[in-house]
């Protein structure tokens, strides 16, 4: 994760939305075109696009009562058991229309892209009934369509038990598994499924069921998991998880189970900052112990109100002990690797989708997590196209 194959004096030629040549000016010039449109990025670092692998961005209204009550003393836990916390967000998900959905999930994709993201990952899991996930997908979907970046979907029907199943739990995991999951299947409208398991949330034999529905029904799989509880992830390996999110509280047994598979640990030290704790992620333990580490905004109305990949790259390094290097890494390869997207996206490599992030004023990329909360990079390229269009 520390060799970021810096190219000095370098440029890339895009070619019908892919890098068909990356390397030093000289040379990539020479393979350019006649008629190529040249822009100039002189004096400025370009990173590959930047991947947020884990957010939540279909709510319709922040929750700023919850922000005070926390300052004011009360855990995230106690918020929840009041009726604050994600199953106030369903109320405004349930009554807002899909163009509001769609308006809202928008204007975080712009943040984002003005931040040097260029893919993102995103969630339902505010609506909890068939019809409100199924609205919240496709109002991602139209997003997709409307904007140029990267967008993959992601199921999150388990976000939690909706208050009219109280006392109902079983019938509630049936909905997710023999109604949500084979319509977005059928409509193809996510690529995931993901469950938060957690105190609370599911329990693991719960989480399992729904694990098994998606991987029955050809989506792939991806968890919240050990947050605030821990819980043993060796359970886990017959579903091929793509990714385990969180991971704060993750015990060394789990992690060792982690090491050398195909499943990627993102960590989102935007949740742990905004909900004014001090136990972030493990990430150095992860990483010595071979497990490859993402990094994501989790950007969602209640624990991390935040578009910035750069500004989580900052808290990898001052909070996480990650060297800028490899928050560079989990913010772009290891990302992409978290949504099995590796072949496409994550790296300036020929052949892959032509997504860029410059960041305008700096001329070292440690400086990216140096100057934190600062707007370095107002545009994104995503596949060879300037956005926003200046
Ligand atoms: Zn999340």
């Amino acid at each position: 994760m520390r060799e970021l194959g810096i190219v000095t004096d370098a440029a890339v030629l895009c070619v019908d939305g892919k890098f068909a040549a990356v390397g030093k000016r000289k040379d990539v010039r020479r393979q350019a075109p006649l008629d190529c449109e040249e822009r100039d990025l002189a004096g400025c670092v370009a990173l590959p696009g930047l991947v947020d692998s884990h957010t939540h961005p279909v709510f319709a209204e922040p929750r700023l009562l919850d922000f005070e009550k926390r300052i004011a003393g009360a855990s995230y836990q106690e918020i929840a058991a009041a009726g604050g916390g994600i199953r106030s967000s369903v109320k405004g998900v349930r009554n807002a229309s899909t163009e509001e959905l769609v308006e809202r999930v928008s204007g975080f994709a712009l943040d984002a892209w003005t931040e040097g993201t260029t893919t993102i990952e995103m969630k339902s899991g505010y609506g909890l009934d068939l019809e409100s996930e199924l609205k919240s997908l496709r109002a991602i979907q139209q997003v997709v369509r409307k904007l140029r970046l990267t967008i993959v979907p992601t199921l999150l029907g388990a976000h939690v038990v909706p208050t009219e199943y109280a006392g109902e739990r079983d019938a509630y995991v049936d909905l997710i598994t023999r109604e949500m999951i084979p319509a977005v299947a059928h409509e193809h409208l996510a690529e995931f499924v993901d469950v938060f398991c957690e105190e609370g949330a599911f329990t693991p034999e719960e989480t399992e069921t729904i694990l098994k529905a998606a991987v029955a029904h050809g989506l792939g799989t991806r968890l919240h998991v050990c947050q605030f509880t821990p819980v043993e992830l060796a359970r886990f390996a017959p579903y091929d998880l793509a990714s385990v999110d969180h991971m704060e509280c993750a015990t060394e047994e789990s992690i060792r189970c982690l090491a050398d598979t195909n499943t990627v640990a993102t960590l989102l030290p935007g949740a742990t900052y905004f909900l004014g704790r001090h136990d972030y992620p493990p990430a150095r333990k992860l990483m010595d112990l071979g497990v490859a580490v993402a990094i994501a905004t989790d950007y969602n109305p209640g624990t991390s109100p935040t578009a910035s990949m750069p500004l989580m790259m900052s808290m990898a390094c001052t909070q996480m002990k990650m060297t800028p290097a490899e928050a560079i890494t989990a913010a772009t390869m290891n990302g992409a690797h978290a949504l099995r997207l590796a072949h496409r996206k994550g790296s300036i490599t020929v052949g892959k989708d032509a997504d860029l992030a410059p960041f305008l004023d700096c001329r070292d990329y440690r400086e990216i997590p140096y100057w934190f909360g600062r707007h370095h990079s107002k545009f994104a390229v995503c596949s060879g196209t300037q956005i926003p269009t200046a």
